[in-house]
């Protein structure tokens, strides 16, 4: 077509404080320190990848360097504040600590760090995945850091603040920039398909944010994949066999033989999706949604449910569900930690169906219709 493709993580990454999803406080406490010009030289962001830490620290360096002066919100087109969109401003030094670990490239910025900026109010260096730095880089950092010159501007950010020296971080202000909900992904991402004008089910998107773990960059990346697996549209079905998510009609069958206590029909359940190559993490992610699904039906009769969910919340107590979605999310937390996927799953029902409270015993093979009667 016309344009070149421009992944969307970039082609949306916001250049205001304004149009930043989430981090409310972050952003609200930056733009109170911008607009009273009350400026720390070092700064810290902390955060799971994907949540807006060097987005947030390239829009803060426009706001000191723009040239119609401090304040939270940069005009975005002097010559500044556009070559700091570019990634072209001399003043903006962006460092990769991951790539930039020896000690000559940190004693070459230091060196430079005392000269004053080459056209701009502050030397603003901004160093990504800070804590991969050496020792001796840290040392050097730490130089610049106790006595700062004027002009310096440290933003720093960071995946695992944990390995940054504590007289770095006490020479920080830190922010710790939270995972984005689901629903602040999601809004991006239907601002997104609407403004681009492209076709989408509202419920494709949801799995996309959702399987985003909190991370916009790597929600965005799915919605690329996807607006090219389904050829300019967004569907429920080509966003489930992108993702290799489950079919709920399988979770729905789960959850039957899980009720019926039927352990062999369980088990030969979870073999069959295993070997079928399902994604068993997401298969118990998404029976812990259906035990949810269920447990407000039970309650609350007003909502609108399929029938299946209907009939299933018939066939257990709320107390069975409470503990079934417990030890799922429990389960979900130990699934890395097993063996293999499967008998991690295969453990989890089993553990349900020996805790199950009003229930006769388990046997295996199957159930079996007559217990021994004791006489006393
Ligand atoms: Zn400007």
């Amino acid at each position: 077509m016309s344009k070149p493709y421009q992944v969307l993580a970039r082609k949306y990454r916001p250049h205001t404080f304004g149009e930043m999803v989430g981090q409310t406080h972050t952003v609200k406490t930056l733009m109170n320190a911008l607009d009273n010009n009350n400026l720390h030289h070092g700064f810290l962001f902390t955060g799971t990848r994907g949540v807006g830490k060097t987005t947030i620290a390239r829009i803060f360096a426009k706001s000191i360097n723009c040239e119609s002066g401090v304040s939270s919100n940069p005009c975005g087109k002097c010559v500044t504040c556009l070559e700091i969109d570019k990634g072209q401003s001399v003043d903006l030094i962006e460092l990769d600590a991951a790539s930039h670990t020896g000690i000559d490239n940190m004693r070459d910025i230091l060196e430079n760090a005392q000269y004053m900026p080459t056209k701009n109010r502050y030397k603003i260096y901004l160093i990504d995945e800070v804590h991969m730095l050496s020792k001796s880089s840290f040392n050097a950092l730490l130089k610049t850091l106790e006595e700062p010159p004027e002009h310096i501007k440290f933003l720093l950010a960071t995946t695992d603040p944990q390995k940054i020296p504590i007289t770095v971080l006490s020479r920080c202000l830190q922010f710790t920039l939270q995972k984005l909900t689901v629903e602040e992904i999601l809004s991006q991402l239907k601002f997104i398909m609407d403004t681009e004008g492209l076709e989408y089910e509202e419920f494709a998107l949801n799995q996309i944010a959702d399987f985003g773990n909190g991370s916009m960059r790597d929600a965005l990346s799915l919605l690329d994949q996807s607006i090219s697996y389904g050829n300019g549209s967004v569907t429920t079905k080509d966003v489930k066999d992108m993702l290799g998510l489950v079919h709920h009609n399988d979770i729905i069958t789960l959850a039957k033989r899980l009720f019926n206590q039927d352990v062999q029909a369980c088990i030969d359940f979870v073999r069959m999706l295993s070997h079928k190559g399902e994604n068993l993490t997401q298969v118990l992610k998404d029976l812990s949604s259906l035990l949810h699904q269920i447990s407000v039906a039970q309650i609350l009769d007003t909502i609108e449910i399929s029938d299946d969910v209907k009939m299933l919340s018939t066939q257990i107590s709320n107390q069975d569900l409470q503990l079934f979605y417990h030890i799922a999310i429990n389960g979900n937390k130990e699934l890395p930690l097993a063996p293999s996927e499967q008998i991690g799953l295969e453990m989890t029902l089993l553990r349900m169906l020996a805790f199950r409270s009003n229930t006769t015993a388990l046997t295996t093979p199957k159930k079996k219709n007559t217990r021994q009667s004791t006489n006393t």
